[in-house]
């Protein structure tokens, strides 16, 4: 059975059923295409991408849907013969599906050509002058699907549907979910990579983004020295979002840079802001219009603590956890630098724009933390000092980032009970912790007098910086266990909650709650593999 949908909210224009929608087809009409026509794995030279269609599936049924998502695209709920082309079983008639051709840098190295291996775009809507591409991802094999078989699991696909609206509520720059789409067929995955694959139940989710180009798109084109491809790819992606730069110029490409290095700092900031950690920052899930993208085994810093990853393939070296997500952007953005580099030939341009990026992030991280901290500023002298000591007092005992920030606004030296929630070691703080703790609120309301801003308003302020409610890893996890067994109740109770993310839902308490002991260890818990 599909979920019972709630009514069209009042007030919304009518909307469309995807079949009868027109598709517009930008980016296969201004990009070169791959000339060859047939479906298997290749290498492929010049193009931005090859045409290809979903493979079938056997049994789709609707799992989830987002109502503002449709929303943006002027869509109403969807028919069955919506769901059969949101599980790739049939595609509205002015769709021109198609895998997108890119490489990527994965861990530090080059990788060669990656690709779109299970993502197919079927078109562009353009509602009221937006712009916005629809992709299946899991719908099948493609050119790009190497020795892999083009299909997501249902774990991974509630995983990205949910942390993707709920991203887009925080206020973070994101790709948007519109559907979950259970196919009926298994999917055989090694989830623990230890020699032990699985049967499991496939998906498919429809992603929407303005684009879903990456850095590596760029970086394959600058790879193969195809440079005309790299032009018109670049002058493409300038002419249809960035239209306020210009008509594309050495110039021009120069300012694009930079604009990109600038979009990319404010996402950074925002990941840091909610404890996001994406766990696979690699150049191909690195969006050209700083989105976040792909999410695989991203997770939510729980204890707060720089050096955590939720990826276990990143374990040895720990390049993507939390702490490193800023710099590790900058890495990237120098890997397109260099792809970039035969449209723009000046070194200075190039380093100012990592230089944009280093100055754009500092500024909105900062700002950001002035936020969550209820002032207006952290110019001041002390300032600097006072972030140093509360991010060592936040890791002197494991400490929920969430719960300690939203706390914060009603905590004093005098009174510490808004942050013990907080604590993962349950009881009374330690002597030495509690001494630490209450000095240090001292020194920052000493500091929030200098502000004088009327408590109400400082802490309304706070409250819109510092989310009663994110996608923790073990929620996610129950959905998904529950979802397997037929019950999807708690992916649409999650959607709606992590809807409102900065509100008091009082009947929701038990969501804003620091992660149980039994989800420590758990997999998909607190640690993800690749597998998806
Ligand atoms: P990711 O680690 O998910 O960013 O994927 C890296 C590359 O592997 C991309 O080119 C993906 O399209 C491809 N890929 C990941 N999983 C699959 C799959 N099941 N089938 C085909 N290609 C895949
Ligand atoms: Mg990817």
């Amino acid at each position: 059975m599909p979920p019972t949908l709630p009514s069209t909210p009042a007030g919304r224009s009518a909307a469309a059923d995807l079949t009868t929608l027109e598709f517009d087809d930008s980016f296969t009409r201004s990009l070169p295409a791959d000339p060859e026509g047939r479906n298997f794995v290749r290498q492929v030279a010049s193009a931005a991408y090859s045409h290809v269609t979903p493979t079938t599936v056997s049994a789709p049924r609707l799992l989830a849907w987002s109502d503002d998502c449709a929303a943006l695209l002027g869509l109403s709920r969807p028919t069955q013969a919506a769901v059969e082309i949101l599980g790739g079983n049939r595609l509205a008639p002015t769709m021109r599906p198609y895998a997108a051709r890119y490489g990527g840098h994965q861990f530090g190295h080059w990788a060669g050509q990656l690709g779109d291996g299970r993502a197919i775009t079927l078109g562009e809507l353009t509602p009221s002058g937006g712009r916005w591409e629809l992709q299946l991802k899991g719908a099948g094999p493609t050119p790009y699907s190497r020795t892999a078989d083009g299909r997501a699991v249902l774990r991974s696909s509630v995983r990205e549907f949910l942390c993707s609206e709920a991203m887009h509520f925080l206020g973070v720059p994101t790709t948007r979910a519109l559907s979950l789409v259970a196919t009926g067929d298994t999917v055989v995955r090694d989830m623990f990579y230890n020699g032990d694959p699985q049967p499991e139940q496939g998906a498919v989710v429809c992603r929407v983004a303005p684009s879903f180009v990456r850095f590596g798109n760029f970086e394959i084109h600058a790879s193969r020295e195809e440079n005309e491809s790299l032009q018109r790819l670049a002058d493409y992606i300038i002419t249809q979002h960035f239209r306020d730069l210009g008509t594309p110029s050495p110039e021009v490409y120069a300012r694009w840079f930079a604009e990109i290095c600038r979009r990319t700092a404010v996402m950074l900031a925002h990941w840091m802001r909610v404890g996001f950690v994406h766990g696979v920052m690699n150049t191909d899930n690195m969006s050209i219009l700083g989105l976040t993208i792909d999410y695989g085994p991203y997770g939510w810093l729980e204890g707060y603590d720089p050096a955590w990853t939720p990826n276990t393939t990143d374990l040895p070296g720990r390049r993507y956890a939390y702490g490193r997500q800023p710099d590790i952007a900058s890495w990237n953005l120098a890997r397109l630098a260099n792809a970039l580099n035969p449209l723009i030939e000046s070194v200075p341009a190039l380093e100012h724009g990592l230089e944009v990026y280093a100055d754009a992030f500092t500024r909105t991280w900062r700002g950001m933390l002035a936020q969550k901290l209820g002032l207006t500023t952290l110019d001041r002298p002390g300032d600097e000092e006072l972030v140093r000591e509360l991010f060592g007092v936040l890791q002197q005992t494991e400490t929920d980032m969430t719960l300690f920030f939203r706390g914060l606004a009603r905590a004093s030296a005098s009174n510490i009970e808004p942050l013990v929630a907080a604590f993962y070691v349950d009881g009374e703080p330690s002597e030495t912790h509690r001494a630490r703790l209450v000095k240090w609120l001292g020194q920052y309301e000493g500091r929030l007098q200098v502000e004088a801003m009327p408590a109400d308003e400082r802490i309304a302020r706070m409250n819109r910086a510092n989310p009663k409610y994110v996608l923790r890893n073990y929620q996610a996890q129950l959905a998904i266990d529950a979802a397997a067994q037929g019950d999807v109740s708690l992916i649409e109770r999650l959607l709606s909650v992590l809807s409102r993310p900065y509100d008091e839902q009082p009947e929701h308490e038990d969501l804003a709650q620091r992660r149980p002991e039994w989800a420590r260890h758990r997999a998909g818990c607190s640690a993800l593999s690749c597998s998806s």
